[in-house]
């Protein structure tokens, strides 16, 4: 069933890391796309503490007069998802896209997930066509996509794509999950009703290079875990059992052979020591596990995300005041 909703204004928000040459292209083509849309528009281009001139040339742009630019410059580098985050908390559209300031998700995209998204989803997202990343990128990215569809269960082909459309109402709630790491596709997920996935174009870096290290792609992967499950943790209770049965089965194998067939190795008390270490090893990981099982409550409970959210109240008699107050 499609329920059109018409999209009355659109907020594009755009992280930038040291993308100064990018810059001028970047607002060009994103304003040439947005002038096209039949609503109303504003482009929030977040500075995520740059080395380079992006700063002023932000500052610049934003103070132009009907410009539909609004620069937010963050004092230091905080990382792509918070960056994009803190652009969220000054959008005021009631769709808002995400993209990539490198020029890899082509800005004439947007009107298309806009149409999209006015079929009535929650979320757009976007799988890239023709991927034009390096091998080791394409492999860990592969991988990723393959763990996030096993623990969620929602079919999208593509998390790592930051061309994606998103309703009001869910960037309202990614706003009330006061988490430290967050992975903004996973989180938002979460939240959304109606999900599509659609193919677009990806290009290669116009400039630069990537702003991910390999160090930051570690801790990009280990946000993403931690913003997606506790399982890990559940894994270590599971490894000590498999291990500590092992363990056990060696042990009564030894005894059998010793008492029964008397095999010269069997009587070597090395065979026993090590069935018995293999025990003890298997009961101190189960005993981690237990552990890692009150800290992921810990961690669910003081990451405190909301229980739910209330989309719409639909009610024949007018609300008391309370109840609006709420
Ligand atoms: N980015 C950012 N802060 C960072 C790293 C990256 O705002 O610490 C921005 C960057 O400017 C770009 C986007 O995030 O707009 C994606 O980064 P990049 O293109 O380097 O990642 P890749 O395409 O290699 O995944
Ligand atoms: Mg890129």
């Amino acid at each position: 069933m499609k329920t059109p909703i018409k999209i009355e204004k659109v907020s594009v928000v755009i992280p930038i890391y040291n993308e100064q040459e990018s810059l001028p292209e970047l607002m060009r083509r994103t304003i040439a796309a947005c002038t096209k849309l039949n609503a109303r528009y504003e482009i929030v281009l977040v500075d995520d503490g740059s080395n380079d001139n992006c700063a002023n040339i932000l500052t610049t742009a934003a103070e132009i007069p009907d410009s539909h630019i609004i620069a937010i410059l963050l004092n230091r580098n905080y990382g792509q998802h918070p960056a994009i985050l803190a652009g969220f908390s000054y959008v005021t559209g009631d769709l808002i896209i995400t993209l990539d300031a490198d020029l890899q998700n082509p800005p004439e995209e947007i009107p298309r997930l806009v149409k999209v998204a006015e079929e009535g989803y929650d979320v757009v997202g976007t799988v890239r066509k023709n991927r034009q990343d390096n091998w080791f990128r394409k492999r860990t990215s592969r991988i990723i996509n393959a763990l996030i569809q096993r623990t969620t269960g929602k079919i999208m082909g593509d998390y790592g794509c930051m061309l994606r459309a998103y309703r009001r109402g869910i960037i309202d709630a990614i706003l009330h999950c006061n988490e430290r790491s967050i992975f903004i596709p996973i989180l938002a997920n979460t939240f959304a009703r109606k999900i599509i996935e659609i193919p677009v174009m990806h290009s290669e870096r116009g400039f630069g290079k990537t702003k991910y290290n390999f160090i930051k792609l570690i801790n990009l992967m280990y946000d993403l875990i931690t913003c997606l499950t506790t399982t890990p943790l559940r894994i270590l209770s599971i490894i000590g059992a498999i291990i500590g049965l092992l363990g056990f089965i060696f042990f009564f194998i030894l005894v059998m052979l010793r008492l029964f067939l008397i095999t010269n190795w069997s009587i070597e008390g090395v065979f026993m020591l090590f069935s018995i270490l293999f025990i003890f090893i298997g009961a101190q990981f189960v005993g981690l596990g237990l552990l890692g099982e009150y800290i992921g409550r810990i961690y669910t409970d003081v990451r405190a995300r909301p229980r739910y959210f209330i989309q719409r109240v639909v009610s024949e008699k007018p609300l008391s005041s309370q109840q609006e107050i709420r």
